[in-house]
């Protein structure tokens, strides 16, 4: 009986009290919020955040454009931390590493998707870093607008040394989602590619595109994005607001690489495909409607691409380090973020804007 007494009187197993941002409904504003983090189970790592990349997804889903959002929401999956505690089990980890998390954090682990190493693909779907719920089916999963998050020892990156901490963070997202078509698909060297749209996503596609050795065209609605084209690598510039653009650069393409988070005419841009190119969509607006003619009179394909994989995420990561690539940032605090979701709807982003997590810590 005195054991069932001093069982009883333990107090129950607490939370890691943790501050956060979150949304509280649909398009509500983001403002402070606390949430608990759990201490690390024996295969998990709890990581310090110390940079969150923003993401345009952040948006879509904090005002349920795509439905089913769930709320309260702490967005953010370009998360970049140092390791402060690992579970007993864990042995690939140690602490003070300084690790990724990107857009999910975990998968089935037993389907045709995950066994290739497609965990974003997985069968009985992935969990995603926000807005969804573990495996458990219940508990809701909080991102990277927080100052910490614990997370499976096998869904972390190792961001390699070399790259800022803060130009890193945006490769978790916009990296691995420009890299990942490039590779699957089979961007070459003197491949012709276009990149639409010069935001977030799109800017890492000229990059990239650059050092897969592409000859690399920017097709964007802001003429004012004409140097920094140049700037961040591409060897020309389209202004599509301009209609005699589409007809003066038909057939030009191999592959097009589509980031655009607005609704827009992919029928136009399928046309400025060669015979067999491919036309990848990235960006995830609102239907637009599809025409046949332009893929099948010149044998185009158009395709569509999530995220990558754990162990390709890590490829890239690894493929910047390497090439010296990595986000242009613009570093705000948490504070800031209301602001950021307005700057970026109105294109006024250069060309990723990252949360200091210090600016909630303090
Ligand atoms: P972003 O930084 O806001 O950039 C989007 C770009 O789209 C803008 O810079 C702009 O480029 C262009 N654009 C915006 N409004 C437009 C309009 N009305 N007409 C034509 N062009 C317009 O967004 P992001 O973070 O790169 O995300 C882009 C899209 O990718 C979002 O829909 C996001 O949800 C999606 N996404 C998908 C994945 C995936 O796995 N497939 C992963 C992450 C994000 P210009 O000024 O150059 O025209
Ligand atoms: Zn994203």
């Amino acid at each position: 009986m005195d054991t069932l007494v001093a069982e009883s009187a333990k107090p129950a197993r607490q939370g890691l009290k943790t501050p956060a941002y979150a949304a509280a409904s649909a398009k509500a504003p983001i403002a402070p919020f606390t949430i608990e983090r759990r201490e690390p189970r024996p295969h998990e790592v709890l990581i310090d955040i110390l940079y969150c990349g923003v993401c345009h997804s952040d948006i879509h889903q904090v005002n349920d454009d795509w439905g089913g959002s769930i709320f309260p929401m702490v967005p953010g999956h370009e998360i970049v931390g140092k390791v402060a505690k690992v579970g007993d089990q864990v042995k690939r980890w140690a602490q003070g590493d300084i690790v990724g998390v990107g857009c999910f954090v975990d998968s089935d682990r037993t389907c045709e998707a995950c066994l290739a190493g497609e965990e974003q693909y997985c069968e009985s779907g992935m969990t995603p870093t926000y807005n969804g719920y573990e495996r458990d089916g219940k508990t809701p999963t909080y991102g990277g607008y927080s100052t910490r998050i614990t997370v499976d020892e096998n869904y972390l990156l190792r961001i390699p040394e070399g790259i800022p901490l803060e130009r890193a963070a945006p490769l978790l997202c916009a990296g691995i989602t420009t890299y990942s078509p490039f590779k699957h698909f089979g961007l070459k060297p003197g491949d012709k590619l276009g990149v639409v749209g010069l935001g977030g996503l799109g800017h890492m596609a000229v990059k990239l595109g650059h050092a897969f050795g592409a000859h690399v065209t920017v097709l964007s609605h802001s003429p004012g994005k004409r140097d920094d084209a140049r700037k961040l690598g591409a060897d020309d510039f389209l202004v599509t607001r301009d209609a005699k653009v589409f007809d003066a650069n038909a057939n030009r393409f191999d592959f097009i690489i589509d980031t655009v988070s607005a609704a827009h005419d992919y029928n136009a841009y399928l046309k400025l495909l060669r015979r067999d190119g491919i036309m990848v969509v990235v960006g995830l607006p609102d239907p637009s409607p599809l025409s046949a003619a332009p893929l099948i009179t010149k044998r185009r394909r158009l395709a569509g691409s999530m995220i990558g994989g754990i162990a390709e995420t890590q490829e890239m990561l690894d493929f910047c380090a390497k090439h010296g690539v990595a986000a242009d940032v613009d570093v705000i605090p948490i504070q800031d973020i209301n602001e950021a979701y307005k700057r970026m709807l109105k294109n006024d982003v250069r060309y990723r804007l990252v949360i200091d997590l210090a600016s909630l810590k303090a």
